[in-house]
């Protein structure tokens, strides 16, 4: 069968979303493309922190920021391989773009705490409700049923359709086993992630990256737009740049948000009972340190001094009852009963565990100079969970320029072929820094929209 569309936009995460939205709004009639039967991809299960400077909470709590000095974080936590242009035009439009978040999708951002990631030189990720990326992607859903977006999840788009001029025109897509073809008459806007999922193509670029690394990415995160695109001679940039996220569930991969609390002072251990790594390190360094040390795992431990500023059990309730029933998450009244638990070494840790408190007294951790200071552990209950690493994001992707046009080999853009979020590769450089992609999903998926919808 045949559709007609304006714009079809090709995945349902965060960039899609923000671009179908954005067209319908510009006058186009648009359809979304979803090979799950769920939507939200990736930007479904994020904590969904967005960095933005000079944002409305900073100035509630008199933190200065700028343009400037995020683009220069940006820049240079990617080792200065990000393109300068995007990353600029990613931090120009990324307040604009959180208002509208706030103010036409309705995404309830604290108003009253604000996110830091390594790598940012002042607190400037808005938080939404719950610490999820569940609170955009609903309101999100709320907001494509208002207008009327329809979306076709378990279509899985297989090919680019061309016209003789090399126009991208449409779309074949496959549900099940049945062909759709969707046609496009203003633009296709490619919004399929990246593939941190597809080991066979993450160990073609990074050979390091296979299946000793869980993925913390949904299951549809199989590159498939980029090979869409590269059958038309797409350009990609910076492939064998993918980030690994150092802590995470041992069987199923999926990210530990409850372990944030290692942003205010868990510490780190394996099961000798000693720290090895400094826990604000960059992801890349603590997932190699824990792929070396004994069964390739970590465990994260706090009390509740810790978890009285960081509040993730609270938070992540949910997280903790899975996390528990399977044996891979406990809380206790001691140190001691913890290290049995998980059969880590209890003298050690005892005795690292007083080092801790030592350097938390005197400001100066005199093992792994903990660049936030490290907290006192003494105040029960504590928790310790159990962790491994997992590919977290692929940094590489398609070129576009300004204006989201994807760019051939030989530098020329595609007709009528846009594309934005994960599967692009111009921002993050060799290395993503934490709350930048929602920042990179909304502002891109925003511009593909409106350029799509007026061609
Ligand atoms: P981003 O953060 O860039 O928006 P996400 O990972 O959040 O990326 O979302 C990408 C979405 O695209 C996922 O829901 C994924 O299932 C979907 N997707 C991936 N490949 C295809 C495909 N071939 N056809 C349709 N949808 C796809």
């Amino acid at each position: 069968t045949e559709q007609n569309f304006d714009v079809v936009v090709i995945g349902s995460g965060g960039a899609g979303l923000s671009a179908a939205i954005t067209a319908k709004n510009a006058g186009a009639d648009v359809v979304i493309i979803e090979k799950m039967p769920t939507v939200g991809g990736n930007s479904l299960i994020t904590g969904g922190q967005m960095n933005v400077p000079g944002n409305w909470v900073q100035k509630s709590m008199g933190i200065e920021d700028s343009i400037d000095i995020f683009v220069k974080d940006t820049l240079k936590g990617g080792d200065y391989l990000g393109d300068p242009e995007m990353v600029q035009l990613m931090a120009e439009q990324a307040l604009p773009a959180a208002e509208w978040l706030r103010d036409y999708i309705k995404v309830d951002f604290y108003q009253d705490q604000l996110f830091q990631f390594g790598g940012h030189s002042v607190k400037r990720g808005l938080i939404p409700r719950n610490h999820t990326g569940a609170e955009w992607i609903s309101k999100f859903m709320a907001k494509t049923d208002e207008l009327e977006i329809p979306i076709h999840t378990r279509t899985t788009a297989t090919a680019l359709i061309q016209d003789q001029n090399g126009r991208v025109i449409g779309v074949e897509a496959e549900k099940n086993g049945q062909k759709i073809t969707y046609m496009a008459d203003r633009g296709v806007v490619m919004a399929t992630g990246g593939f941190g999922a597809n080991v066979a193509m993450r160990t073609k670029y990074v050979p390091e990256l296979d299946t000793r690394y869980g993925t913390t990415n949904a299951r549809g995160i199989m590159g498939d737009g980029i090979v869409m695109a590269e059958k038309l001679n797409a350009k990609t940039h910076n492939m064998e740049s993918i980030q690994t996220y150092p802590i995470c569930h041992t069987d199923t991969g999926v990210i530990s948000l409850i372990a944030d609390s290692r942003f205010f002072g868990a510490i780190v251990v394996n099961k000798e009972g000693n720290r090895f790594v400094e826990e604000l390190e960059r992801r890349d360094v603590i997932s190699r340190a824990i792929l070396a040390q004994t069964n390739q795992q970590a465990y994260v431990l706090w009390g509740s001094e810790i978890e009285e500023i960081a509040e993730t059990v609270k938070v992540h309730k949910d997280e903790f009852a899975e996390l528990n029933r399977k044996g891979m998450m406990f809380k206790a009244d001691s140190i001691e009963e913890l290290a049995s638990k998980f059969g880590v070494d209890k003298q050690a840790l005892l005795a690292q565990v007083d080092r801790v408190n030592q350097f938390a007294k005197s400001g100066k951790d005199g093992e792994f100079n903990h660049r936030g200071g490290l907290k006192p552990i003494m105040k029960a209950p504590f928790y310790m969970l159990v962790a491994k690493p997992s590919v977290h994001h692929t940094m590489g992707g398609l070129m576009t320029d300004t204006k989201t046009r994807v760019l051939d080999t030989k530098g020329q853009v595609i007709d009528g072929l846009y594309a934005a979020g994960e599967v692009t590769g111009m921002t993050h450089g060799s290395n993503r820094l934490g709350g930048n992609a929602i920042t990179d999903i909304t502002v891109f998926g925003r511009i593909a929209g409106k350029e799509a919808a007026a061609h």
